[in-house]
């Protein structure tokens, strides 16, 4: 979303149905809020959740569980479409039947400590805006004060720069910059570049979110054989989740967005147009197949004496 688009949202739209106050506000405004234990809604807020995941969430939490990537996202994930391009989300996936995150207790979060960075925000929204013509996002924030949280009526004051400094986010919104970067570029592509073939979404959903198989692409011998990778550089990437998931946003920077981040291997070039050659040559001659056999079947086997083939007797 850029400023402009904000600004007419803000003036258009009826805010009284929605959480989110339409303001732009910046680091320095002071809130009045406290979650504490004896709040009267305690749990309130994690028992109807709608959660969006960042990379680096996910990577928190799976390590936190000792799960793969892939067996995070199939017990606690749902995927979404962030545009109308199928742009690859996904969000916590609530209890069977319910509505409450699977990690809430009566005593609070059950994951604390690694808890993402939309529960680190709360009631603060974090908004990624961009200036027109600009891909690089700058952070402003919106209250979400939601009837249910309490919160916002406990005597406390402090900045948003104070709050998030007491929830932990900066790391959070570090590790989270590449990725949000990647999404407001693909989001302001817009229609005129068209659909992105499938394959585009597939390396975002791996690269982003599953990184365990993404580092099992990372060190297959047909990446190897495309890329020029230096030794340290590979045995950094399969050592550390963190320096695995920032390449993951270069990578998909060169290969959705051509910007240059990878070296080729010499020849890997020429070997992908060969093989896209021969692709496109087999598509063709499949095509032409099809075309033949259905003249065939619509006309007959063309050049047998006798043949109608102009489909007047006359033509004998
Ligand atoms: S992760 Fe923790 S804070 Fe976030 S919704 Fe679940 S229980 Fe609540
Ligand atoms: S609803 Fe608000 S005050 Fe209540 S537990 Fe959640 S964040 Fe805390």
């Amino acid at each position: 979303m850029d400023e402009t688009q904000f600004k007419n949202l803000a003036q258009d739209a009826p805010f009284e149905l929605s959480p989110v106050t339409p303001n732009m506000l910046d680091g320095e405004k002071v809130i009045q809020f406290r979650c504490h234990r004896d709040v009267g809604c305690w749990n309130a807020c994690c028992a109807n959740i709608d959660i969006t995941l960042t990379p680096y969430d996910i990577l928190r939490l799976k390590n936190r569980l000792e799960l793969s990537s892939g067996d995070f996202l199939k017990q606690y994930t749902v995927p979404y479409e962030m545009d109308q391009d199928g742009m690859p989300g996904v969000k916590f996936r609530p209890v069977d039947g319910g509505t409450a995150c699977q990690f809430m207790r009566p005593e609070g979060c059950g994951v604390y400590a690694d808890r993402p960075t939309a529960c680190r925000y709360y009631p603060i929204a974090l908004l990624s805006m961009r200036n027109q013509e600009e891909f690089t996002d700058r952070a402003v924030y919106a209250m979400v004060p939601e009837k249910h949280c309490l919160g916002h009526n406990e005597p406390r004051s402090l900045s948003i720069d104070e709050y998030r400094k007491e929830q932990g986010v900066d790391i959070y919104d570090e590790l989270g910059r590449g990725w949000r970067q990647l999404v407001l570029k693909r989001k302001s592509a817009g229609p005129g570049i068209g659909k992105p073939p499938a394959v585009s979404n597939q390396l975002f959903f791996m690269a982003s979110y599953d990184i365990d198989r993404f580092r099992a692409f990372v060190s297959s011998e047909a990446f190897n054989r495309t890329y020029d990778i230096p030794m340290d550089v590979m045995a950094a990437l399969l050592a550390d989740d963190v320096t695995l998931l920032e390449f993951g946003y270069n990578f998909l920077k060169h290969t959705l967005f051509g910007e240059k981040f990878l070296v080729e291997q010499p020849g890997a070039y020429e070997a992908r147009m060969e093989r896209l050659k021969a692709k496109a040559e087999k598509l063709r001659d499949e095509y032409q197949a099809n075309r033949d056999q259905l003249e065939e079947d619509k006309y007959g086997e063309p050049g047998r004496p006798g043949d109608l083939s102009c489909g007047s007797k006359d033509c004998v």
